[in-house]
Formats: C-alpha cells, structure tokens, sequence
C-alpha cells in the first residue's frame, strides 16, 4: 500500500495536504503532537471523502519518539511504502531575540529544523532502495526574507531551506524530490491572533490564504508529473515578494 506521512496533519495546512493526498489515492498517515480531537477530526475527513488513514502520534523533535513510533510503525507494516513525505509539522513563539529564553529557541529549532532531519532520516531509507520518493518541506516567508520577532522561526524555516537544496543534490539520481514550500500568511490556529483587515493590506491579493491554497501544491510536487523539479522553493502568499 502507498502512503504518505503528513507530519503536522492534525490542524490547519496539515490537514488540508492530509486531504488532497487522500484524495491522490494515497493511505495517508497522519501524525500529530498532542491533539486527540483534531487528530480524529482529520482521520473522519479523509475516511468521508472516500480515503483511508492511519494516525500516529509522537512528537517530530523527540528522536526516541520518532524511532520508537514512526520507527515501529514501520517495521511492523512492512507491506506499506511511504513515497510521500510532507514534514509540516511547526510552531512559531515570536519574541525579539534579546527577551528570547532558551526554551523558545529550542522548541521552535525543535519542531522544524530537528524535525525535518528526525523524521526524514527515517523515511528515505525506504525511498533510497525503492528508487522513488518525493519530500516537500513546509517552510515560510520569514525562512527567505527573516521577520523581526523571529529569529527562531527564521532560523528553522531558513534551515530546512537550506537543507532541502543540499538533500535534493544527495538523492536526485534515486528519482526522489526535495521541494519546499513557503507560505505567506494563511487561515490556521497558527494566524488566528493576526489582525486580517490590517495586515491584509500588505499583500498584493488582499486576503490571508487558504490551507487548501497550499495542499494543491504540495499535491503538484507529490504527483510523478513534478519529477524534473527538485531543490526548489515556491512561495505562496499572495505576492508579497520578500
Ligand atoms: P497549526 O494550525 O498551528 O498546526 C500545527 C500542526 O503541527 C498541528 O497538527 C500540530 O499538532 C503539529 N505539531 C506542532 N508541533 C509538533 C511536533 N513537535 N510534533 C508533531 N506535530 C507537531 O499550524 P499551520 O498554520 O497549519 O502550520 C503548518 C506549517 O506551515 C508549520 O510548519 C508552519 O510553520 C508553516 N507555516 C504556516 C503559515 C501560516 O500562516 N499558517 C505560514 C508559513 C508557514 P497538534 O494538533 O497535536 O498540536
């Protein structure tokens, strides 16, 4: 059976690529952090539409975590191949870096960049022998431009950019993608606090962005006819160009 692991796919973008990857044929694996409820919310929707899922819950920045749950899963499923990777899983604490504790450079750090490299290690032995796989990594326009208040989410989306264009060199000639995605100001728990009416006046479109305006790209660079890209990064937030 083909999978794709959607890290993050409890809530808001994760849910919405759990969604379109569903509805590409594929079993979807769903991992999430703490939120049982959300977590069902997804698995019902995907099972709605005809699809099929299976939830996994472990933190992506705890190593042990990941081995001992994706890890196990993997093993024990041995009949099921992940192709599709979307490491999406992220939070943002936004303080300027003079107030920063540590604990909001670590956690932040954790949950993207450490992330990115806990769950992707893992995944692509698979893809390495099968000859084909496709990861997309959902970063953010602070990762390219760097936005004051984030130094942390800066760093870790900036990271997992720069990641992206060394993995997408290491496994190209294994037909695996490595492509990232970095949105703009999207509708989620993430922005909630965000004032729309003020901000939306920087960006070009005028309105935040849907999760759903996210999964359809995510779903081109899961599809076989995105084969030829690899390393790149598409922005998505409604024109406001770094
Ligand atoms: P969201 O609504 O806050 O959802 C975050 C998701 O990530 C939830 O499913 C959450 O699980 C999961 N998660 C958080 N930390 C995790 C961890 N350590 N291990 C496993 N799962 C974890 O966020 P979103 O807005 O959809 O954002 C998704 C991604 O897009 C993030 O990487 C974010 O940085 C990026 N992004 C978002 C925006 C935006 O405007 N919304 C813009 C640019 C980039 P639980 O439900 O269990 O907590």
């Amino acid at each position: 059976m083909k999978c794709a692991l959607i890290t993050g796919g409890s809530r808001g973008i994760g849910r919405a690529v759990c969604l379109k990857l569903a509805g590409m044929g594929y079993h979807v694996l769903v991992n999430y952090k703490s939120n049982e409820t959300e977590a069902q919310k997804t698995l019902s929707q995907v099972e709605e539409k005809g699809g099929s899922a299976t939830l996994l819950k472990f933190d992506v920045a705890e190593r042990d975590a990941v081995s001992g749950v994706l890890g196990k899963w993997m093993e024990t499923n041995p009949d099921h191949t992940i192709e599709v990777l979307v490491n999406n899983a992220g939070i943002k604490d936004d303080v300027l870096l003079m107030w920063m504790k540590d604990e909001q450079w670590d956690n932040v750090i954790g949950a993207s960049l450490n992330g990115f490299f806990n769950v992707t290690r893992l995944v692509i032995q698979g893809m390495l022998i099968r000859r084909y796989g496709r990861i997309i990594n959902i970063v953010s326009l602070s990762g390219l431009k760097g936005l004051p208040g984030q130094t942390n989410y800066s760093a870790a989306k900036g990271g997992v950019i720069a990641a992206t264009k060394a993995l997408a060199q290491e496994v190209g000639k294994r037909n695996i993608t490595v492509n990232a995605i970095a949105p703009g100001f999207i509708k989620t728990d993430m922005t909630e606090g965000l004032d729309e009416k003020q901000l939306k006046n920087l960006i070009p479109v005028n309105r935040f962005g849907e999760p759903e305006e996210v999964a359809h790209a995510v779903g081109f660079f899961a599809s076989p006819e995105s084969s030829y890209i690899t390393g790149e990064v598409l922005s998505i937030n409604g024109g406001m160009y770094s």
